[in-house]
């Protein structure tokens, strides 16, 4: 269940080592949002033409880190961070921008002129103008479904977080120190994108994960033929856990 109350901070924690950037959260956040009537509809812009591109709560970036061939392909989704010192607020003129008790940051679509000063505020590009509407929209941590009683409790989750298929997108209380994503973060060594710019931003990433490294036969015995396929196999995933270890 959702947690309320007074001293409650909601957000997101995302495993870098478990995204495989499928881009299932970014299409479900697009559907639910889109339908939303907190933030929908999202325009779409040629969709259909050589370079489709429209409102995007959720995009998913893609990094190759390091040298071929010791690279690694790194899958970093990107969306709002929710700031407990959120710049998007403090610069809105209108007061459309504002921050919840709860921790979410939200866009008053009736009080927003679309000037986009809070677009150059965010260090995150994470606010998106939607040109059909001529207002500012973002990442709402879907909060008409995550309070929703009408929906299973196990449901009362953002859409990103139901949609993931390899469970890398958590959703939690990051009040409450043994909260699932407190959890996560503690163990893990999760970390705030760009902290040191002083926004404190509410989600956290996990690091890729260290790859444990692989007993090998040695290249002389391998050279002399001893060890047969199991050596040729055992320096074959070395080499491949050496590749994504990067
Ligand atoms: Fe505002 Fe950007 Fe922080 Fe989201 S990530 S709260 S849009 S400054
Ligand atoms: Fe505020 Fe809208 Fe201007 Fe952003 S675009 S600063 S939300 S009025």
């Amino acid at each position: 269940m959702t947690p309320t109350g007074a001293n409650v901070k909601l957000g997101l924690v995302i495993d870098l080592d478990t995204c495989v950037g499928c881009h299932a959260c970014a299409t479900a956040c697009k559907e639910w949002n889109g339908a939303s009537a907190i933030s929908g509809p999202l325009a779409d812009y040629d969709p259909y033409g050589a370079e489709p591109s429209g409102v995007w709560f959720n995009r998913i970036r893609h990094y190759e880190v390091g040298t071929h061939p010791d690279s690694k392909t790194i899958n970093f989704p990107m969306s709002c961070l929710h700031c407990e010192e959120a710049a998007c607020v403090s610069v809105c003129p209108t007061g459309a921008s504002y921050k919840r008790s709860d921790g979410i940051v939200l866009v008053d679509q009736d009080k927003c002129m679309g000037c986009n000063l809070c677009a150059w505020a965010c260090p995150y590009g994470a606010r998106e103008l939607d040109r059909c509407s001529g207002t500012m929209k973002k990442c709402t941590l879907c909060v008409d479904r995550i309070y929703d009683e009408r929906l299973p409790e196990e449901e009362r989750q953002p859409a990103c977080v139901l949609a993931c298929p390899t469970h890398a997108r958590h959703f939690g209380d990051f009040a409450d120190p043994e909260s699932n994503v407190s959890t996560l973060t503690r163990e893990r060594g999760g970390f705030g994108l760009l902290s040191e710019l002083g926004y404190a931003p509410v989600n956290q990433y996990l690091p890729p994960r260290d790859v444990p490294a692989v007993a090998t036969a040695p290249a002389s015995a391998v050279q002399a033929g001893e060890g047969g396929g199991a050596g040729a196999l055992s320096r074959l995933i070395a080499r491949a856990r050496a590749v994504l270890a990067g």
